[in-house]
């Protein structure tokens, strides 16, 4: 069984201990510009997110992006209740019907 603090390399396929550079690839390292590109890697100019930085105002963003009203109203509107009680009493009275 393999030793559970090594893994293999991927790039040359070579047992590495872990924390340690690979000696495979330190031997034969090439300047980053002339090594060929793998399909997972990217350019350096897609490094980073791209966030806001510190003096990002919160508030501010959300008073755009809300139109001021940071927080989402609970509950149901009063039509709603009114609706609901009157199902409730045709329920109430079709069930007496339906007992009588
Ligand atoms: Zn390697």
């Amino acid at each position: 069984m393999a030793d559970p603090l090594t893994y293999i390399c991927p790039f040359c396929d070579r047992e590495v201990r872990v924390g340690k550079p690979c000696p495979g690839c330190a031997k034969k390292s090439k300047p980053a510009a002339t090594r060929k590109k793998r399909s997972w890697e990217q350019d350096k100019s897609c490094d980073g997110l791209d966030l806001p930085d510190e003096d990002f105002d919160y508030d501010d963003f959300v008073a755009r992006e809300f139109g001021g009203k940071p927080h989402r109203q609970i509950g149901v509107k009063w039509y709603w209740w009114i609706l609901g009680v009157i199902l409730l009493i045709l329920m109430t009275v079709g069930a007496f019907r339906v007992c009588l």
